[in-house]
Formats: structure tokens, C-alpha cells, sequence
């Protein structure tokens, strides 16, 4: 549209440009901050037009400080009708950050209008800048020296963003609104958002979503990390006289950290459970007695319970918001390529820390991380789960010279167990081996084994062996096996060697395990309702809750399910079935009623944590740390009791450094 620069001339004349303001809002508690000041033009014929179509004339026609200068007198005016919290912001064409009049010109309206600089924010565009960096950054400078702040406006349109951001002192990155649109939609789109919300962090930034319309938009915004929103969905561009009423809007549309509705098929649907029960979760959140957290991209803690606070040695308050580097800074080094694992994808469970790391104790810790992903499968965050295994771990150090208990393994254990001789020839083998290929033992034993693996990962494995068999060191190989019905299947061997008396070795023991099938409880995650069931079924952690009323079981969440089977069910009445075949560690069956939940719901007191052996329905044995305790409402009356089942999975040990 050709607009012709007389009539430019004229409209100021005549009074014809306006400022409309539009809301800025933190996302994360859907309060008010800023207005946003775009400039509209009421043509005396043509009517309403917006700057899009303006705008590039009247910078042609040398008037672009005088809209300014419009844009503020008029804003500064209506002032008085914020509150005195709220800031505003201003759009400046590229070219106007060159000219060295401009900070004088801002001076001057703040002056007419009593309207303090360090409310103010001006935005930029990074279009034109470059070429004249250096002056830009001198009026950009005397700006915030008047206490004004700095925002690139339309990141990620232009061409040479990162140089603007490195050069000019911004203090705010708005996000354009092209990929807020798309976000929801699109995976590029999303990374690109994710992508600028984190540059934008690591640069100490506040972040800014344009174009946000939608409440999805804006939740998922809040996972990546963004700190405001603007757009229709909080208020569209309004005239003065509307700034009250917009600034009275209860602040409703606050994104939420719940992971958007879906129609799951998990067991709990937060929505349609009583409000006593979603008290339950919330009680058994706090209450289990393993750490639980939920951490967003930004490695910042979203929720946690109170036992990690505890574990942590800091209040809750103390870690909400704020990173795990910052809350656990002396551990953080150990686990930060666990969480960031989790944050690319892969579940990570297992991980033993001894903690802390450079203190007296001698916790020992089993940490999990899984991700957690939005309904479009992007991880928006992280569950750990966090458990005292300190107690096991001395048991099993007991345990683990005796060469019964290794036997006693060999007959239960779901892994294969193995035994070399010095010569690295297998002197004993589970027949789970034969179970697993269909190759006979008497076939196996020996070097003959090898014959069932993937031909490209023999030479590995074989070295492997020599390598343990000279070093002493322990082995830990995975290689491919045919199973019995022709497939590959990923396996994973470990062993130590054992020593005689003048520090040979005369042995090794070990197992082979299948390399956990880590994508399906990826995919199950995306089934997550609501934040709570979120936790309680992604975390990996067997979570099993009964009803103190009638003593019935009324969730089983989807770890449990796995380690136990149908050992629980909702519904099942726990007067009349309890838990049947659980044995003590040295193989001792524990009675039906004997287990801590019973115990909780039926005496109100808590256990263990102790381990179990648990024969499972595949005909293995798990090894399993089992606990429970009351659960108890708000008026200190029992309302059901929790028991939470934890498999000690061979671990991953990290050492302290
Ligand atoms: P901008 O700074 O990126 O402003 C945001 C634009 O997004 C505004 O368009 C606003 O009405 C629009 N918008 C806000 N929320 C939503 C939403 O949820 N969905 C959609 N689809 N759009 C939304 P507007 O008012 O047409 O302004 C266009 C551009 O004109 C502005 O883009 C800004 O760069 C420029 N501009 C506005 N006022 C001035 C001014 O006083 N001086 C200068 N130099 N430029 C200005
Ligand atoms: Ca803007
Ligand atoms: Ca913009």
C-alpha cells in the first residue's frame, strides 16, 4: 500500500496516531508485568491501519522519532492508570538505534510525562544493525545508563542474531511469534523455540513468547523454560481506556506444569478420582520414602517431595525454580551426564552414588532418571527418583563372598550367571542359557558359546575376556545373541575375577542380562494425565496404594504391575489376600500378611526398607527392596497406606571424585 508521505504529514497534524497496549504475563503464575506499546493509526478516511503497512513510510519520510515521540507522550499520559509494578515497552525502528539524539529524545518524554526510565523497555528488531554495531552500541549503552532496559524483538527472523546478541547489552530475547504459532505442530518449530529459550537463558535473558494463543502453546512454553508470554490468549492490543479493565483480568490464564489432557488408559486418571484420593497421591508423593523430583530442560526443579528435600539437607522452597547445580552443587558434576541423558531420551536407571561425596556418611544412593514427555513425544523434562540403598548394599557386601550365595543366585536369578575358568573357558552356566538360545548346555560350556553370538562382536567379547583374564579388572561387554527364534538380541555380560591365595586369578564370575527394553517405558510415559500420575507411574519405582477405609488395594501403579504381576490388583482386599511368595534372602517364604503394606494399613506402621526375593512369572527372581507406611490425611486420621517396591537392579556405580 502506497502511503504517500503528505498525508503522514497530515495525520500527525491532525492527531490520527494512537498507542494500543498489549499485556506481557509470567507464564508461570499468570501475573501482569509489562504492556507492550504498538502504534496504531486512525486514517480520517481509510480508518484503522496497522503499522505493518505504515511504518516503512514514515522512516522514508524522516518522521520515525516523531511517532516515537507520539508513542511515548501518549503511553507516558496513561501511566497513571498502571500500577506502579508495571513497566512498558516500545518498538524502535532499527535505524532510530544509530541516531545519537535518541536518548535526549526518551529523556524528554520521561521528563514530560513523569514516567520513570526504569520502567521502560525498548525493542529492536536485529535487522538493519549490522554494519553499525559500534554505534548502535554506544546509543544502546547511554539507554541503559537512563536505566532503560534492552529487548531484541522477532529473535530468530533475521540473519545474524547471535552477532546482535553478543554486541548489544540486551536484557530480554522475545521469541518470534512465527514459531510460537507453529510450535504446537511442528518439531522444528518447537526446537527452534527450545533452541532460543536456552541461548537466551545461558545468557542470563529474560525470555519473551510472542503470538501466544493458545493455552497449549503456552504450557508448553513454560516446560521449555520461557518466562513471559504476550499474545490474544492473554489480551490483544488495546486502546488507553482499556487498560483498566485489562489490568483487573484475574490472572486465570496461568500455564499450567501439567503435561496437556490426554485420553490415556492408564489405571489412575487424576480427573475422575475423589478428592480424597488425589489427596492419596499427593500424600504418597511426599510421603514415599524415595526421593522424588520433577526436573523442566533447564535442570530446574519443577516439583519434589519432601524426602529429597530432606536428602538434599534443604527446604523445598530452597529448590524450587532454582537448577541442581545450584542446589546440589558438589554432586551435581556426578550426575549431570545422567540427567542430560534423560534429557536427549534414553531412561537412565540404576546409577549408584555414594553421597555425600566428600563427606563422613557412607549413604549409598540408586538414582533413576526418566524422561518425561509432552503429548507430541519432546521430553520436557526429567523424573529422578532417588533411594537409600545404603542398608542393601552392606548386606549384599556380606553376601557377596559366599560362594552359596552365588549358587543360590545362579538357581534364581533372572540374568544368566556364568563362571570362567583361568583360561577363560565357561566351567558353569545358568540353562537359562539354553532357555534363552536353544543351544544346549554341554554346547555352551567351554569356548562353545561363542558360536551363538553375532559374528562381528565376537573378536570384542573374546578380547574382553583376555583383557579381565590379564588385568584383573572387571569385564563388562554387550554383544548381540541369536535367540532361540532366530533374532538378535542385545545382551550385556559383567564379571569380576576372583583371586587365590597369592593373587591369581583362578575365576570369574558373572551374569548375562538383556539390555533393558528402555524405549518402551519412554513411550509409556507419554500416556501421563495429569503431574502427579505423571510421577507415579514414570517413575520406576513400583508404587502400590490401598484404602484405609474398606483395606482394599486402589492403585497399582505400572512399575509394580511389572515387578509383581498381578501379585496386586485394585480391588483385592488385603484382610483376605495378602501377598503371596516373597522370600527373605536366604530363601526363608515371608507370610502372605506379612508385608509392609498390610502392615501399614492394618497397624499403621511403617517398614522397611528390606529386601526381598520375588519369583516372578517369566520364572526369574527379582531381587526387590520393598517398603511401606501410613498415609495420613489432613486431620491426622489414617486414610491408606502406600507401599513402594524398588528392583536392585546390578548397578551402574559411579565413583566419587
Ligand atoms: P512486534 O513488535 O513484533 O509486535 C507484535 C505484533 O504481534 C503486533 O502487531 C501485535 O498486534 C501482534 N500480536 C500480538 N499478539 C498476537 C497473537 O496472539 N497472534 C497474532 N497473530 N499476532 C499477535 P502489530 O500491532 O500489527 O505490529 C506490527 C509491528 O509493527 C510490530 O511487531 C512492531 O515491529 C512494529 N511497530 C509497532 N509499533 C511501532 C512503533 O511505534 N514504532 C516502530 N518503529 N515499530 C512499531
Ligand atoms: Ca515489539
Ligand atoms: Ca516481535
Amino acid at each position: 500500500m502506497q502511503v504517500e508521505a503528505d498525508d503522514i504529514r497530515r495525520a500527525f497534524e491532525e492527531d490520527e496516531f494512537f498507542p494500543a497496549f498489549q499485556p506481557l504475563v509470567e507464564l508461570r503464575t499468570g501475573q501482569l508485568t509489562e504492556f507492550e506499546i504498538l502504534a496504531r493509526w486512525q486514517h480520517k478516511d481509510r480508518g484503522a491501519i496497522f503499522p505493518d503497512a505504515f511504518i516503512p513510510q514514515v522512516e522514508a519520510s524522516g518522521l520515525i522519532n516523531r511517532l516515537t515521540r507520539t508513542m511515548l507522550d501518549k503511553a507516558f499520559a496513561a501511566a497513571p492508570l498502571l500500577n506502579s509494578g508495571l513497566h512498558l515497552s516500545v518498538n524502535l525502528s532499527p535505524v532510530q538505534l544509530l541516531d545519537p539524539e535518541l536518548p535526549a529524545h526518551i529523556v524528554a518524554c520521561a521528563e514530560r510525562g513523569r514516567f520513570p526510565l526504569d520502567r521502560l523497555t525498548i525493542e529492536v528488531t536485529e535487522s538493519a544493525l549490522l554494519g553499525e554495531l559500534s554505534r548502535a552500541k554506544a546509543v544502546a549503552l547511554e539507554l541503559k545508563a537512563l536505566g532503560c532496559r534492552l529487548a531484541l524483538d522477532d529473535f530468530g527472523t533475521g540473519y545474524s542474531s547471535l552477532k546482535h546478541l553478543q554486541a548489544l547489552p540486551f536484557d530480554k530475547l522475545k521469541v518470534d511469534r512465527s514459531f510460537v504459532r507453529s510450535m504446537t505442530e511442528s518439531r522444528e518449530s518447537r526446537k527452534i523455540v527450545a533452541a532460543e529459550v536456552g541461548l537466551g537463558q545461558s545468557l542470563g535473558m529474560m525470555t519473551v513468547a510472542e503470538g501466544v494463543e493458545t493455552q497449549a502453546q503456552a504450557n508448553m512454553l513454560l516446560w521449555l523454560g520461557c518466562d513471559l508470554g504476550q499474545g490474544w490468549l492473554y489480551g490483544k492490543p488495546a486502546p488507553a481506556e482499556d487498560l483498566p479493565r485489562m489490568i483487573a483480568v484475574a490472572p486465570r490464564t496461568r500455564a499450567s506444569m501439567l503435561p496437556a489432557p490426554m485420553d490415556g488408559n492408564s489405571i489412575v486418571s487424576v480427573d475422575s478420582l475423589p478428592a480424597q484420593r488425589l489427596a492419596q497421591l499427593q500424600a504418597v508423593y511426599d510421603g514415599a520414602p524415595v526421593g522424588l523430583c520433577f526436573l523442566d530442560r533447564n535442570l530446574r526443579y519443577v516439583s519434589l517431595n519432601r524426602r529429597l528435600a530432606e536428602m538434599n539437607g534443604a527446604p523445598a522452597s530452597a529448590h524450587l525454580g532454582r537448577t541442581v547445580a545450584e542446589v546440589i552443587p558438589r554432586l551435581f558434576p556426578l550426575v549431570e551426564r545422567f540427567i542430560r541423558r534423560a534429557l536427549r531420551g534414553e531412561p537412565v536407571s540404576g546409577v549408584e552414588l555414594q553421597r555425600p561425596p566428600d563427606g563422613g556418611g557412607t549413604q549409598t544412593v540408586m538414582l533413576s532418571y526418566q524422561p518425561v514427555r509432552d503429548e507430541a513425544g519432546e521430553v520436557l523434562g526429567v523424573s529422578v527418583a532417588v533411594m537409600d540403598v545404603s542398608e542393601h548394599r552392606r548386606t549384599e557386601e556380606a553376601l557377596h563372598e559366599s560362594e552359596t550365595h552365588h549358587r543360590h543366585m545362579m538357581q534364581l536369578n533372572p540374568h544368566v550367571p556364568w563362571v570362567l575358568d583361568a583360561t577363560g573357558a565357561v566351567t558353569e552356566a545358568s540353562p537359562r542359557w539354553e532357555a534363552l538360545t536353544g543351544q544346549p548346555m554341554e554346547q555352551a560350556l567351554g569356548h562353545g558359546w561363542i558360536r551363538m553370538l553375532h559374528p562381528d562382536d565376537v573378536e570384542p567379547t573374546s578380547q574382553a575376556i583376555r583383557d579381565s583374564l590379564q588385568t584383573g579388572q572387571p569385564i563388562d561387554v554387550q554383544y548381540r545373541v541369536r535367540r532361540r527364534d532366530g533374532e538378535w538380541k542385545w545382551m550385556r555380560s559383567r564379571g569380576s575375577p576372583r583371586f587365590g591365595p597369592s593373587g591369581e586369578i583362578v575365576s570369574i564370575y558373572g551374569v548375562v542380562e538383556e539390555v533393558h527394553d528402555q524405549k518402551q517405558l519412554g513411550e509409556d510415559l507419554q500416556s501421563c494425565r495429569a503431574e502427579l500420575q505423571a510421577v507415579l507411574e514414570a517413575v520406576p519405582v513400583g508404587v502400590i496404594l490401598a484404602d484405609a477405609e474398606d483395606g482394599r488395594v486402589v492403585m497399582v501403579n505400572k512399575q509394580a504391575r511389572k515387578l509383581l504381576g498381578d501379585a496386586f490388583v485394585p480391588g483385592q482386599d488385603l484382610a483376605e489376600h495378602g501377598w503371596q511368595g516373597p522370600t527373605d534372602i536366604h530363601g526363608r517364604p515371608q507370610p502372605a500378611n506379612e508385608n509392609p503394606l498390610s502392615r501399614a494399613i492394618f497397624t499403621g506402621e511403617s517398614s522397611g526398607p528390606r529386601m526381598l526375593l520375588y519369583q516372578r512369572a517369566d520364572g526369574g527372581v527379582a531381587r526387590l527392596s520393598v517398603s511401606g507406611g501410613p498415609i495420613y490425611g489432613e486431620d491426622e486420621q489414617l486414610i491408606g497406606a502406600v507401599m513402594i517396591v524398588w528392583e536392585m537392579a546390578a548397578a551402574e556405580s559411579i565413583e566419587p571424585q
